[in-house]
């Protein structure tokens, strides 16, 4: 059995570690055939800065930590137990920015990162020491970036002149809280961004494609805009299940609706699938959720969508696995796609 999942950061990596769990409490159980699940994860990248001359990746690093039992669990990211002293002594000296946090143990992972990108190593093989270091192949765990290409998010947003400016996706989101209006989301590289090796057989070779509750636009959205990848969601045998990021027509955490917003996109579990429509084959959203109109014959499965803890995360993903179960492969998607079957 072969799953792999498209992850953002905080979300993707909670409902991530829950599936390890899931899987790990009935191994094969989807065959039946006791082999061990291998778990590819693809990575967003597009959140990804450099700071201090450091290659800074947030999602990946918040599946690498969360994963490796390192991650600050009331924050979903950095290290659990950090200091701060790196960034004050740089504050001291002038050199900034402050509003994004970096801990002296997370800022180890940056060093070791930017060294090994300098020496030539590519990001797919950086990210595999990485992932060596927080014992994910020993969770039968693979983490690819989406892409080696160096990609990076950029908002638009009103500049003084009552024009308009892109900033960083981070200078929107961290420092300004997503609360400047978004006209637009671009990323700068992507058009020439090949994705990473391994990738898109990933998505065509799985027996499950799984998208966790991440946010749809600027984390599975930047995935999706690697040339190649939704090419390969649509043209995989395995049926492709999802979760919603949203409950009640809100983020858990984050700022989800202010994303969907320039988009034009209903800030809903429907709204959400919308973005979907072509290759999605199965939806889990909350009980809240569960009278409003889906895409039509989209498999939808409502339960309990918060993730509380790691018991209630193995939960979620135990009722993916069993939604995937009951599907047919490609079934929800050629129902959305083509309309009535010809005669
Ligand atoms: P980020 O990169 O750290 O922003 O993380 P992701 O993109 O992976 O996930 C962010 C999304 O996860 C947000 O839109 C949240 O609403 C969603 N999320 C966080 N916790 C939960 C949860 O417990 N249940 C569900 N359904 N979604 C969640
Ligand atoms: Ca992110």
């Amino acid at each position: 059995m072969q799953i792999t999942a498209l992850s953002g950061g905080v979300g993707g990596a909670r409902f991530v570690r829950g599936l390890v769990q899931a899987l790990a409490a009935s191994p094969g159980a989807s065959r039946g055939d006791g082999e061990p699940t291998q778990l590819t994860v693809v990575g967003n990248t597009g959140d990804d800065i450099t700071l201090f001359g450091l290659r800074v990746c947030p999602d990946l690093d918040s599946v690498l930590y969360t994963l490796g039992g390192g991650v600050d669990e009331d924050q979903g990211w950095g290290r659990a137990g950090d200091t701060h002293a790196l960034l004050a002594e740089l504050a001291k000296l002038g050199v900034g920015p402050e509003w994004f946090g970096l801990g002296d143990r997370d800022l180890a992972t940056h060093v070791a990162r930017s060294l090994w990108l300098g020496q030539g190593l590519s990001l797919s093989q950086v990210t595999e020491r990485l992932a060596r270091r927080w014992g994910l192949p020993e969770l039968g765990v693979r983490l690819l970036p989406v892409t080696d290409t160096p990609i990076e998010t950029h908002v638009v947003v009103p500049d003084e002149e009552g024009g308009e400016r892109a900033i960083h996706f981070q200078e929107w989101w961290v420092r300004h809280g997503a609360r400047l209006p978004a006209s637009a989301f671009t990323v700068a590289g992507l058009a020439q961004a090949t994705p990473a090796p391994g990738v898109l057989e990933a998505i065509r070779s799985a027996d499950l494609v799984v998208l966790p509750p991440s946010n749809p636009v600027v984390s599975i959205g930047i995935i999706l805009g690697v040339p190649g990848v939704r090419d390969a969601l649509r043209g995989t045998r395995a049926p492709v299940v999802g979760v919603s990021p949203l409950i009640g027509g809100r983020p858990v955490r984050g700022h989800a609706d202010a994303c969907l917003a320039p988009l034009g996109v209903e800030v809903s579990a429907a709204g959400v699938a919308g973005l979907y429509a072509d290759f999605l084959d199965g939806w889990l959203v909350d009980h809240a959720d569960a009278g409003a109109p889906y895409p039509s014959r989209l498999p939808v499965q409502a339960t309990d969508l918060l993730m509380r803890d790691v018991p209630g995360a193995t939960r979620l993903a135990g009722e993916l696995l069993d939604l995937a179960g009951g599907l047919s492969p490609g079934r929800g998607r050629r129902a959305v796609d083509a309309g009535p079957a010809a005669p």
